[in-house]
């Protein structure tokens, strides 16, 4: 079996009307445009590719890795037809749209066939008031809330709350949601690209149109038995400086708050490690890789334990399959 060293790739932004300048806060090297709205950090869904960066698999992409290396690169989880999961960033400097996303047996029957979509968000920053909708208020049955879309009043049926920077809210498949203008997030997310867009906010777009909405399959989506969602409460785990705030089926997300050095030991399993603040080196395979706020590596499961040295305090996230 080949061994591959901890990987950095090339981040892939990405404009959309929704996004601002703020990911230049993360490290991001944003051009003139003022509309960089996600930063796709780690990808392998079809076209979207994630680069590597540096030392001497540079230029390779993830897909490539997968297909190839697959054994080193995802250990006991391998093989899989792509890498799993999808990190990215996001500025959202106005309201998303209301969406739902599908789970993996619905996802299956669409043509193209797709992954589902279960996902889960880390507030970075909330500008004061800043919202996130998540879920449906008790009661909210599909009739209640088709019509509410119907008469442009879906907010009405949303559960909504201001976030914390350091709040988590995991958003599984079914679940209707929408992130508020002025959060800075980080989100994990199954690799799929599927989204059906249930309401905007009776916006018009630059032409004066409303963006397509996807409503019957929205509907057929949402799982009506899920109320309100609110932010995760972190688990302890036997480490005391890591605490669980996501485990599902999908993937693990775990929070690192350290001060001082600490090993990541190796498991079989790829690791995504990101520092969401401060900075720190990460030393494994006779490499080293210094990682900032927005950073993120790529841990190979047939990487040797990775040494973790904070310069002062460090807060990492650190995703994984289970
Ligand atoms: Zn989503």
């Amino acid at each position: 079996m080949s061994e591959l060293p901890p990987l950095q790739f090339v981040p892939i932004l990405r404009e959309y009307l929704w996004g601002g300048r703020r990911l230049a806060e993360l490290g991001k090297p944003l051009g003139d445009g003022d509309r960089y709205a996600e930063s796709w950090e780690i990808v392998d869904h079809g076209a979207d590719q994630s680069v590597v960066v540096g030392g001497p698999w540079a230029g390779k992409t993830l897909h490539e890795l997968v297909t190839r290396h697959g054994k080193a690169l995802l250990g006991r989880h391998h093989p899989q037809p792509q890498f799993p999961l999808l990190w990215k960033y996001l500025d959202c400097q106005r309201t998303l749209s209301v969406q739902v996303h599908p789970n993996d047996a619905q996802a299956a029957r669409l043509d193209p066939p797709d992954s589902g979509k279960t996902e889960a968000w880390v507030v970075l920053s909330a500008q004061p008031g800043s919202k996130i909708f998540a879920g449906l208020k008790a009661g909210v049955d599909r009739t209640t809330l088709e019509q509410a879309v119907e008469r442009g009043t879906c907010d009405e049926c949303l559960h909504s709350f201001e976030p914390r920077p350091g709040d988590c809210v995991f958003i599984e498949a079914g679940t209707v949601h929408a992130l508020g203008a002025g959060l800075l997030i980080a989100e994990i997310q199954q690799a799929s690209d599927t989204t059906f867009r249930l309401f905007d906010w009776n916006r018009l777009d630059r032409d004066g149109q409303p963006r397509p909405l996807h409503v019957q399959d929205a509907l057929k989506t949402i799982d009506f038995s899920r109320g309100p969602v609110v932010p995760r409460v972190p688990q302890p785990t036997s480490q005391p400086h890591v605490e669980r705030l996501v485990a599902c089926e999908k993937f693990i997300l775990d929070r690192w708050q350290i001060d001082s050095p600490q090993p990541l030991a190796s498991d079989d399993r790829f690791h995504i490690l990101a520092a969401i603040e401060g900075s720190v080196t990460a030393t494994a395979s006779d490499s080293r890789h210094e990682l900032r706020r927005g950073s993120t590596l790529l841990l190979p499961a047939s990487c040797r334990d990775l040494q973790l040295a904070p310069q002062g305090r460090v807060v990492l996230l650190d995703m994984y399959l289970p």
